[in-house]
């Protein structure tokens, strides 16, 4: 399982749920190298085989070693977890900047797709692979908006949610499942660099359950999707969100 942005938040949760439960992980990041060795020394004390790869998922050049250098330390692709992704600070759409909105299409929509077709080259049975899971991890903003806050990472997830449905309709009959989780409000680092490190206990009176939630509960449900379990689910956008 390669997992983007898996050196922290939901995709450390991820990590190492998954290394409980069998799977070989291969942690990408960013810049936080260390952060992404604690990750792996967590999956490998659960007693799975696990690597770090640093690359940017908005370079290609990245994306394609990224992917290379996964299978020649733990084999064969069998599952990406696309959850590599930015926020930036709340602002309004009339004072958002060309640069800031280049890097969040960067970042959410292009690493996506450049890491789906990676996944896609590898695992479809049509390229003589063996089949496998994409889990996009999109976000309950694709359907909020995130008006005054930050609409242009809910439209970078609005584009996360059809890329799943169509790739999912692409790819069907060649032993690749797509799905996407829609996380809520969830306890993480992200929304310190939205500029509201408590965001999530300001909103959680906002939330049906009266509370945020936690990686873990995102990492289960991206387990489920990558898991037998749901062997007739493809296409599916799951809300992970508290019933918001
Ligand atoms: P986080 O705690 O801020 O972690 C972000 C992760 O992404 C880190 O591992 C970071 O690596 C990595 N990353 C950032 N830019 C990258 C790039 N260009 N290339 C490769 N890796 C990159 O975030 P999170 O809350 O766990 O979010 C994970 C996903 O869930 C995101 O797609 C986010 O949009 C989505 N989501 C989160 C929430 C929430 O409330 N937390 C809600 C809905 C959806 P470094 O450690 O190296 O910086």
């Amino acid at each position: 399982m390669l997992i983007t942005g898996g050196s922290r938040g939901i995709g450390a949760a991820t990590a190492v749920m998954a290394a409980k439960s069998g799977w070989d992980i291969c942690v990408n990041y960013a810049t936080n190298a260390a952060a992404a060795q604690e990750v792996v020394a967590a999956c490998r004390a659960a007693g799975a085989s696990a690597t770090s790869v640093q690359a940017d998922v908005a370079v290609e050049s990245d994306v394609i070693e990224l992917f290379e250098e996964t299978e020649v330390e733990l084999g064969p692709l069998t599952c990406l977890v696309n959850n590599a992704g930015i926020l930036h600070p709340m602002s309004r759409v009339e004072d958002m900047t060309v640069e800031r909105l280049r890097e969040v299409m960067d970042v959410n929509v292009l690493g996506a797709f450049l890491c789906a077709r990676e996944a896609v080259r590898r695992m479809s049975t049509k390229n003589g692979g063996a089949g496998g899971t994409i889990i996009n991890v999109s976000s309950a903003a694709s359907y909020l908006g995130s008006p005054n806050e930050f609409v242009d990472y809910a439209a970078t997830k609005g584009a996360v949610d059809t890329l799943t449905i169509g790739l999912a309709k692409e790819v069907a009959a060649e032993g690749i499942r797509v799905n996407a989780v829609r996380p809520g409000l969830i306890d993480t680092e992200i929304h310190a660099s939205s500029g509201v490190p408590d965001r999530v206990d300001r909103l959680a009176s906002n939330v049906p359950m009266l509370r945020g939630g936690t990686a873990d509960e995102v990492a289960s449900s991206i387990l489920y999707l990558a898991s037998d379990a749901s062997s007739y689910i493809a296409g599916t956008l799951l809300n992970v969100s508290g019933g918001r």
